[in-house]
């Protein structure tokens, strides 16, 4: 049996060994694919110097981990962030695959990450942080190998520096090598929202499930990067009042409701969102504690602990952020009946819409937004429907119900692939 006692919550790796361990230990794997599946297949750390605008050369170190490609190319997002190191990436990695098997799209997973602090530096120095780190990490990417796409501090501008990077040293135009582009080199319509609608579509269903009319229900919404902000904005839109939101520098809070994208303009044209005006202002971990029905983490990992569960008033818990809910605070949000929509399926929205632009551009033929939702919506709900029946028959939560799907379809990919030579 797993002991959650004298778990280390600050530690992602740790928590992606425990949530992987949970579900392997409930489908009785051969040992050796447990261990085999659990562990990345391969990693690379890279250092490089870096100029500054300055004059300034800083000594900077980034990883890239190949997780798991039994499936196909390893696929995930590079990071840029102060807290990125090798055993955070490697959760990251990981989570990447159980999230591409949940939805069975035919990727492994990886991920990538420079520790760095991009906000503080200019457009110049991270185009030239980018170009050399791909340089670097260059051995491993390629389009059927493994298919970088933005994360947390990453986005399209950056995926546009990646494109033109590898194109440079192929000879020829690659756009196929990334995705999360910008349109006009080959990204996919839908794709900047596509995390976003994704957490919306299984809230819906997660709703229908416990008989929830959405409209006019509270939401929470914490983080308002990509995923938080298009998030806040399609509840908005949705009819569902947003009372809650933030960033990191602090949280919005008021219960008549807050306009989304007035927040925003206040946070681009102030550099400032808790001095928006109109709302009182809170802590981050105030946030996570406000009376709501919803609740969308899409900030950073580790954020609902075994210290504030137990005062979580949602009801339902949309994981737009990977790993923000540690496995003791699990135990507690199933006592209390919170219905936790796991990560590895909450936020999948965003590698499917990558999915789909790797096939448009191998393909190169582009689809319609309405085909690329209309599809994205037929997967995560045909991914939910098999997650909810799992989690029944095992009477277990949404979490280990996904991990087990996910698990049990990498593992059987390595049951028929065998073992080389
Ligand atoms: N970074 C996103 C995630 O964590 C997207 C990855 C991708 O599109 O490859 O799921």
């Amino acid at each position: 049996m797993v002991d959650l006692g004298a778990y280390d919550e600050s530690r992602p790796l740790d928590m992606h060994d425990l949530q992987f361990d949970l579900a392997a230990e409930k489908l009785g794997l051969e040992p050796w694919i447990a261990e085999k599946i659990k562990r990345p297949r391969r990693e690379l750390t890279v250092r490089f110097p870096l100029r500054f605008d300055d004059g300034r050369i800083q000594l900077m170190e980034g990883h890239r981990v190949q997780h798991n490609t039994l499936r196909g190319p390893g696929k995930g997002g590079i990071r840029y962030h102060p807290r990125v190191d090798l055993d955070e990436v490697r959760a990251l990695a990981g989570w990447m695959t159980w999230k591409c098997a949940v939805v069975d799209i035919p990727f492994g997973g990886a991920k990538g990450g420079v520790a760095c602090d991009p906000t503080t530096m200019s457009a110049a120095e991270r185009e030239r942080l980018t170009r050399r780190y791909i340089w670097e990490i260059s051995p491993l990417i390629g389009p059927e190998q493994d298919i970088p796409a933005p994360d947390v501090n990453t986005g399209p501008e950056t995926m546009g520096w990646i494109v033109d990077t590898y194109s440079v040293f192929k000879g020829y135009t690659c756009n196929s090598v990334v995705t999360g582009k910008p349109l006009c080199i080959g990204g996919s319509l839908g794709r900047l929202k596509a995390t976003s609608r994704g957490c919306i579509y299984v809230l819906e269903e997660a709703a229908r499930h416990l008989g929830l009319e959405l409209a006019g229900c509270r939401a929470v919404v914490q983080g308002f990067g990509n995923v938080g902000y298009h998030a806040a904005e399609l509840l908005h839109e949705a009819g569902v009042k947003v009372v809650g939101l933030s960033n990191v520098q602090g949280a919005l809070y008021n219960p008549a409701g807050i306009a989304p994208r007035a927040a925003k303009q206040h946070e681009l044209s102030t550099g400032d969102l808790p001095s928006y005006a109109e709302a009182e202002r809170l802590t981050n971990q105030e946030l996570l504690e406000l009376p709501c029905e919803v609740l969308i983490p899409a900030a950073l990992e580790g954020q609902i602990t075994r210290a504030n569960a137990g005062r979580i008033k949602a009801r339902i818990i949309v994981e737009g952020a990977n790993g923000p809910t540690s496995p003791p605070a699990d135990d507690i949000l199933k006592d209390k009946g919170i219905f936790v929509v796991p990560d590895i399926l909450a936020n999948a929205g965003g590698v499917t819409v990558s999915y789909f632009e790797w096939v448009q551009n191998l393909q190169k033929l582009f689809w319609t937004e309405d085909d690329v939702n209309r599809r994205l919506r037929e997967i995560l709900t045909r991914a939910f429907a098999e997650v909810m029946a799992i989690a029944q028959r095992e009477r277990t939560t949404m979490r280990t119900a996904a991990y087990m799907l996910a698990i049990e379809r990498v593992a059987e990919a390595k049951r028929v692939r065998g073992i080389f030579p």
